[in-house]
């Protein structure tokens, strides 16, 4: 089952990335994902107790592999 967040409230949320974009709801993988994915950068936010957790320490890596050490 998808996240169910106040609309109000995700429209005030903000990815902490530079682009400060909007957050949707799910994953493009999986609409009903209990995560928060940004619509610029792509990283997704878990979503604990119906809190978004959103640190970009804890975003999970873009495309589900994980970061790779360009140098
Ligand atoms: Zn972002």
């Amino acid at each position: 089952m998808a996240v169910q967040l106040d609309p109000q409230l995700l429209e005030i949320l903000a990815c902490p990335c530079d682009e400060h974009a909007p957050l949707r709801v799910g994953s493009p993988d999986d609409p009903s994902a209990d995560v928060l994915t940004c619509s610029s950068c792509g990283r997704r936010f878990p979503v604990v107790d119906g809190i978004p957790v959103l640190l970009l320490e804890e975003a999970l890596p873009v495309g589900g592999t994980a970061p790779r050490d360009d140098g």
